[in-house]
């Protein structure tokens, strides 16, 4: 018998295929259940799915994909991806990395949904290629805007806890803690400000910061904000400010710049701390000091007078043993009664009570004289004086006069070996630049930094045995700042040191 292609032997044969026929058609049916369920499975899964061709043309989406976005299946497939995508340089960067057959994991991505919202999702896709062609992509999409937006709240509200902390700090605090623009305009004023100042927060939030500074302090404020603008902190900067009733008080500031993530500089933090009782401890001592400087000085006025009239007349015998003793011991008094002039000058500063006789004089005369007082403090030096000649300043004479000697006679004490000490001028634009210059033990750029504070002093063997007091400097830094202007030092160790600054010229007559 024959059918079909088979021969059938025997009744065997026939039951062996008729087995063989049934699996084969149960087989077929488990594949087609199996696909159906496949089908089912990606069509329905809560997991976003969609393929993309070559193109970038969406050819498949499921149903989660449609509804993550709020599409219907013919507003989404048969576009281009790129339509669903916030951000254009994203959506290329996928397609081209795919194309280049890159596995992404977890790519993040901005899609635009149908309602104008935007979803953060992070992509997990890779290509389907038949015969080496890119056939399709098989994406999937975890949609992470949720977990991203509770993240920012816990961020928020933790920004949120730490600022409530940061105020209560700032509100229980002894100090006036301060906030400002760059321009000086008051962004927030704590508890400490009002009672420190007088003014509520209502009155100075918006007001320029000038109200707190006296007339005669204006200056400070270009000054330290340029300091800021550079990055700079300024530190216990002790000054005075105004209270709102006109009365003055004396602060210690620090004033750090605020700066936003970037680094650019968006403010500034004040802290004001109230010294006036450390600075009443310390004008008791001034007062002291003056006090005593004083009464030393009238004795010393007498001996000095009486050492010249002996000396004179010793001349006129020619007695020179004497001649050389009270030449010394005359020398010895004037450096003492130098001494005391500062020490009188430190106090009267401090306590806010130098007088300034400010008028026009000349300064070659001036600097004259105090070349020739040098004479008398050392023969090692050779002062020279270069072209100061024809200006006129206008200042305080004696005062100017103060700055010049201190300069000089450092210069001197600093140079134990001698050398020629240049006290000179270099005029420039209405303005000239008296500089004294010397060949001495020089500073280091660490100290240079601290010279002009008060009673500093550099410690080094070389110098140990020169006296000082360390007032000197912080004298001339004071009187300049009463002529707006400012002491300036260029030295290096072994070579010498050259002090300077600069005063307009009133008038001269190259001018
Ligand atoms: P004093 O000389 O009384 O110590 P100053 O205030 O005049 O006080 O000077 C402070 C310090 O600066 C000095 O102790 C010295 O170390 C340094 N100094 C000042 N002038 C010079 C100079 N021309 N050369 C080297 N060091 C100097």
């Amino acid at each position: 018998m024959s059918s079909g292609g088979y021969t059938l032997n025997t009744m065997d044969e026939l039951n062996e295929l008729q087995t063989k026929l049934t699996w084969y058609e149960n087989r077929i049916k488990e594949l087609v259940g199996e696909a159906t369920n496949v089908k089912d499975f990606v069509e329905n899964t809560a997991m976003p799915l969609h393929w993309v061709d070559a193109e970038g043309i969406i050819i498949w989406a499921n149903q989660a994909e449609l509804s993550l976005l709020g599409y219907a299946k013919e507003e989404y497939i048969g576009f281009h991806i790129r339509n669903f995508h916030e951000d254009e340089h994203t959506i290329n960067d996928i397609l081209t990395k795919l194309t280049n057959d890159e596995v992404l994991q977890n790519y993040p991505a901005r899609l635009k949904c149908k309602d104008g919202l935007i979803k953060q999702v992070l992509i997990t896709s890779n290509v389907f290629r038949e015969n080496g062609k890119f056939v399709h992509t098989r994406c999937s999409t975890v949609d992470i805007t949720d977990i991203i937006y509770a993240t920012n709240l816990a961020g928020i509200k933790r920004a949120e806890e730490q600022s409530a902390r940061l105020s209560a700090i700032i509100e229980s605090t002894d100090d006036a803690i301060i906030s400002k623009t760059l321009n000086g305009i008051i962004t927030s004023w704590n508890h400490s400000a009002e009672r420190t100042f007088g003014y509520k927060a209502d009155e100075m939030i918006g007001q320029s910061i000038l109200k707190l500074i006296p007339d005669d302090r204006l200056e400070e404020e270009p000054k330290i904000l340029s300091r800021l603008r550079n990055g700079e902190r300024v530190e216990h900067f002790e000054t005075k400010r105004m209270r709102k009733d006109g009365s003055q008080l004396d602060v210690s500031l620090t004033i750090s710049p605020v700066k936003d993530v970037r680094g650019n500089i968006i403010g500034l933090s004040k802290i004001a701390r109230d010294i006036t009782e450390k600075k009443q401890e310390e004008n008791r001592k001034n007062d002291f000091v003056a006090m005593v400087s004083h009464e030393l000085k009238t004795p010393l006025t007498s001996i000095t007078a009486y050492l010249q009239m002996v000396l004179r007349k010793l001349s006129k015998e020619n007695n020179s043993f004497e001649i050389g003793a009270l030449t010394r011991a005359e020398l010895q008094t004037r450096k003492m009664a130098a001494m005391i002039h500062d020490f009188l000058s430190l106090a009267k500063i401090e306590d806010g009570k130098i007088q300034m006789n400010k008028e026009d004089f000349e300064l070659h005369p001036l600097i004259e004289e105090i070349a020739g007082d040098a004479q008398f403090l050392s023969t090692l030096h050779t002062v020279k004086l270069l072209d100061c000649e024809d200006i006129v300043l206008h200042g305080d004479r004696n005062k100017i006069g103060q700055v010049l000697t201190n300069l000089l006679s450092n210069a001197i004490k600093y140079s134990p070996n001698g050398g020629t000490i240049v006290m000179g001028c270099q005029k420039a634009n209405g303005s000239v630049k008296i500089y004294v210059s010397d060949q001495g033990v020089g500073i280091s750029p660490a100290h240079q930094k601290r010279l002009f504070e008060r009673f500093y002093r550099v410690n080094n063997e070389q110098i140990k045995a020169i006296s000082g007091f360390g007032i000197g400097l912080y004298l001339i830094t004071e009187i300049l700042r009463y002529h707006q202007s400012e002491i300036h030092v260029e030295s290096e160790e072994g070579k010498g040191s050259t002090f300077y600054f600069n005063m307009p010229i009133k008038s001269n007559q190259d001018n």
